[in-house]
């Protein structure tokens, strides 16, 4: 069986399943306690959040702990929203974020906000000035994610940054980063970013814990109420054995990205270069996007049953989004893309990470053929 699920959930490094192993061992005192061991534990995540700041240049007072980035981007729409409701009730996201995103704005709707949901171009990307059109004097948060978990456009965050600021520099401007970090470049005061979300386990550290960065000065209304942890914007006894092995997950993939999207690169180019002479699919990924996604569709076949004849030969894939997976509908964000509702049933997402080779690739595309020639007799020559 060969893995293709990546962006899903990455495999753990050693490092990061050794680190759990022994804080929980070693370190099991609440980080609160006044105590010796309750010192120690709250030092290990003091250190952690210095490892995190320093891989987004970032200052150590700016990063929260969270349960992980649904929780982050949780926090960062709806804490923002609830905190600045004085100063307006506008908030303007895409039409291709993640359900942790855009479920949040959607409650916003019904809570009397006003969201504008801004759509992309047919390649997924989306437009800076139609973001900038949007910002008005009582737009208190704009949030687009960096790199899109379906079908893994990057969007420009920079210049939606530069954007959004030039029009209303009280905006504030929220980065779902879980699927760019450690795949692209983050310059969070270059994007003019003040809330930034980030997933370990996208990257190899551990699940159940995120990172949510909140630039000095911005204030979030919190959402989980109780002790002062987290300087009282979140809380919640800290999961210290995730928290310190997430640091680590974090600086390692900081550490690792150059070379990992050399390795990535020519193995996603080739891969969308073979989906590309396949008659039947649709690609809906393309050599501008992240280096570990490549997405397509066949229409007219779904997803689901596709997905279950490559695992019959192999492999490991996933339909859409981990998240979104168990869903029956047309993938919102296909549609959204301009796709029809055949090839927006018809999904496929192949995510590559470290353990894959050329001859992975090579296996893989054998049994894409294979699946396809199946799914055609089996459909009585469709
Ligand atoms: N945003 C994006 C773009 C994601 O891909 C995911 C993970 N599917 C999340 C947010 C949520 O992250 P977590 O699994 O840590 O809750």
């Amino acid at each position: 069986m060969i893995y293709w699920d990546y962006a899903a959930a990455a495999p753990p490094y050693d490092e990061v399943v050794q680190t759990m192993e022994q804080i929980m061992k070693l370190h099991y005192a609440n980080p609160s306690s006044m105590h010796r061991a309750g010192l120690e534990a709250g030092r290990l995540i003091s250190r952690s959040r210095e490892v995190c700041a320093a891989a987004l240049s970032v200052q150590p007072e700016e990063i929260v702990f969270t349960s992980g980035a649904t929780e982050s981007n949780n926090l960062a729409i709806k804490g923002a929203a609830l905190q600045y409701q004085g100063r307006g009730r506008h908030i303007i996201t895409t039409e291709l974020e993640h359900p942790s995103v855009y479920e949040s704005c959607v409650q916003l709707q019904k809570l009397g906000f006003e969201v504008t949901f801004i759509a992309p171009e047919s390649s997924g990307v989306i437009d800076p000035f139609r973001i900038a059109e949007a910002v008005r004097r009582d737009t208190i948060l704009v949030s687009v994610m960096h790199v899109n978990n379906e079908v893994g456009t990057v969007q420009p965050v920079g210049a939606i940054g530069t954007a959004i600021k030039a029009v209303n520099p009280r905006t504030l401007f929220h980065v779902d980063g879980v699927q760019g970090y450690g795949k692209l470049p983050v310059s969070l005061k270059e994007w003019g970013a003040d809330l930034y979300s980030l997933s370990p386990h996208k990257v190899r550290g551990p699940r159940g814990v995120g990172l949510l960065y909140v630039k000095k000065g911005v204030e979030l209304f919190p959402l989980l109420t109780g002790g002062s942890h987290e300087s009282g914007q979140r809380a919640g006894t800290e999961n210290v054995p995730a928290i310190v092995a997430s640091a680590k997950a974090v600086r390692m993939s900081g550490e690792q990205r150059v070379e990992l999207c050399g390795r990535l690169l020519p193995l996603r180019n080739r891969l969308l270069h073979f989906l590309r002479g396949i008659p039947e699919f649709v690609v809906n990924s393309n050599e501008e996007g992240a280096p570990h996604i490549v997405h397509f569709s066949y229409p007219g076949m779904k997803g689901e049953v596709m997905a279950r004849k490559l695992e019959e030969l192999g492999m490991m894939v996933s339909t859409r989004s981990a998240c979104s997976s168990r869903l029956a509908e047309p993938s919102r964000i296909l549609l959204s893309m301009g796709r029809d509702i055949p090839a927006a049933l018809g999904g496929i997402r192949i995510s590559l990470g470290d353990s894959h080779t050329e001859a992975d690739v090579a296996a893989l595309e054998q049994a894409v053929v294979a699946a396809v020639k199946a799914l055609k007799v089996a459909e009585g020559g469709m």
